[in-house]
């Protein structure tokens, strides 16, 4: 199942249709969404979706903490403009919590000396 590749990687989508959301729209909508069985990774490849992890602790691939520490400064970013548009369902504060989040988990994708 695993191939021959041992690393863990990261989905390239990061914040995106993972295990959470999909939990949260099952609760939202009644649908059950089965987790796919292969993803795309942050370095391209295709992988089994167990090899893949949001974890900082967890990901192997180097390319894919890069991919990761990329995304979430990025989406700080985003969740802290969207949070002050006016009509905003989150609001500034919430915004600035998950940006705070985002940002501490680039730092740990960043910070590659085990
Ligand atoms: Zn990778």
């Amino acid at each position: 199942m695993a191939g021959d590749d041992p690393h863990i990687h990261v989905k390239e989508k990061v914040a995106h249709g993972d295990a959470a959301a999909r939990t949260m729209l099952a609760a939202t909508f009644g649908l059950a969404g089965d987790l796919p069985s292969r993803v795309t990774t942050g370095c391209g490849l295709r992988v089994a979706y167990v090899m893949t992890s949001p974890r900082p602790d967890r990901v192997t691939c180097l390319a894919c903490r890069e991919h990761a520490h990329r995304e979430h400064l990025r989406l700080a970013e985003e969740v802290e403009r969207l949070s002050r548009m006016p009509g905003s369902v989150v609001s500034p504060a919430e915004g600035e919590l998950a940006a705070d989040w985002h940002r501490d988990l680039a730092r740990r994708f960043s910070d590659v000396a085990e």
